[in-house]
């Protein structure tokens, strides 16, 4: 389903044969009981778990570790700069960008994508401008460009999706024109699970001179990412959708974007010299993480993205896809099942309604059976509107889902079905 499983970035990684039975014992809170039954987490495009090694390398942190970073000259705070510095570095090297200083933690996908379009902004927009979104974008890739438009007396632009959950791209190309300054756009889409054409969208942008954000927060766990492949300005990516804590997550950059852009935030350790008269700002990417950052949240994405390199990576996706056929299929089978988002290049999601019965009570009922899935509409409310639904149920998957809790997922679907009708 999916043509590209893993980039440039992951491609050498391979280390141990994947084995979802010892994937899953590295993660604790799948051996959780939930009213009765032994815990089915398809919920992933939401957050995923954390595996032992996260947790641990958390605690370690408190235990260890724990001081604030960067101004102390004592050994704690060394060992905390160091862990923290080397998890910029760890994620530098999972999506392959040239330099450290090109990563911005930041407290998630949400917090990255306000700060690129404060920042950016200030930048390259003007009064008549436009920004370009597409249909199927998260609530959080449209509220942020909405307020700067609205600061800046430019223009939000929709380039819409067909009834597959596609972005049409001759529609895109049609709006991308001299106004056009930023192009922000979903890798994967949370409520369809579309794979957009990224990069090659990016390359359309940058013809016309636009900037491009990749909203990354689905894809950075389903695709390997290689900023650098993509050649986009600005990836935003959360911390919590790869196995790593909330709180936490990632804007990257390219670094001349970086260094011309202005911070928003001011504060603590994103200057150099404060006088009342004047502040000089610090060097990228300190400039734009003003205050006490999220240490041990770094240190935990640091370990998360470490332990993804241990296992294989491809291996592992090619699993979870074979899974998303799989659980696709057995939707379809199901009389009155339609199925939201019916792309060409998929991942992870499979989203659906079911004629006359409210997704939520689907969900309910699921629930009772200790299956996690989620209803509504998946802060992606023009997404629903395009197909004139309230909402969906969605499956979403993760490396350590089976084709065994599929079988069971189906089988308490189809129970609660006949409860419903
Ligand atoms: N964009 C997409 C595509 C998402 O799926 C999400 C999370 N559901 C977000 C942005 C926002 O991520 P966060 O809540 O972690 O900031």
């Amino acid at each position: 389903m999916r043509s590209t499983i893993v980039g440039k970035a992951q491609a050498p990684q391979l280390k141990l044969p994947f084995d979802v039975d010892k994937i899953r014992n590295e993660f604790p809170i799948l051996g959780e009981t939930v009213n009765g039954h032994r815990l089915v987490y398809l919920d992933n495009a939401a957050t995923t778990h954390k595996p032992q090694v996260v947790i641990d390398t958390i605690s370690r942190y408190y235990e260890a570790q724990n001081s604030n970073i960067h101004r102390g000259v004592h050994t704690l705070s060394q060992r905390g700069t160091d862990a923290f510095e080397n998890a910029r570095q760890i994620v530098q090297k999972f999506i392959n960008a040239p330099t450290p200083s090109e990563i911005i933690f930041t407290r998630g996908t949400t917090d990255s994508i306000n700060l690129a379009s404060q920042c950016l902004a200030q930048l390259v927009l003007n009064a008549g401008d436009e920004i370009l979104v597409s249909e199927s974008e998260h609530h959080s890739n449209i509220v942020p460009w909405q307020m700067v438009a609205a600061q800046y007396g430019a223009n939000l632009i929709v380039a819409p999706i067909d009834d597959t959950g596609e972005i049409v791209i001759e529609e895109f190309e049609k709006r991308l024109n001299a106004k056009t300054k930023i192009v922000s756009i979903g890798h994967i889409s949370n409520a369809l699970g579309t794979i957009n054409p990224v990069r090659e969208m990016t390359r359309r942008a940058h013809a016309i001179g636009a900037k491009v954000l990749i909203d990354g927060a689905q894809s950075i766990a389903h695709i390997g990412v290689d900023v650098q492949d993509l050649e986009c300005d600005l990836y935003a990516f959360s911390g919590h959708k790869v196995f790593a804590p909330t709180g936490i997550g990632v804007l990257y950059g390219k670094r001349e974007l970086l260094e011309a852009m202005p911070p928003y935030q001011g504060g603590g350790d994103m200057i150099k010299e404060v006088r009342f008269e004047h502040t000089e700002y610090n060097d990228v990417p300190y400039k734009f993480e003003a205050g006490t950052p999220h240490i041990a949240g770094a240190i935990g994405l640091g370990a998360a993205l470490e332990y993804l390199s241990t296992i294989d990576f491809r291996a592992a996706l090619a699993h979870e896809d074979e899974l998303l056929n799989y659980v696709s299929e057995r939707l379809n089978d199901i009389d009155g099942v339609r199925m939201i988002g019916t792309a060409r290049d998929k991942a992870a999601v499979a989203s659906f309604v079911i004629d006359k019965i409210h997704p939520q009570d689907v969900g309910l009922l699921l629930d009772s059976q200790g299956i996690a899935v989620r209803t509504g509409h998946h802060c992606a409310m023009p997404v629903m509107q395009h197909f004139g639904i309230p909402g969906t149920v969605r499956a979403s998957l993760s490396i350590y889902n089976t084709r065994h809790e599929i079988d069971y997922f189906i089988d308490a679907l189809l129970k609660a079905k006949s409860m419903l009708a």
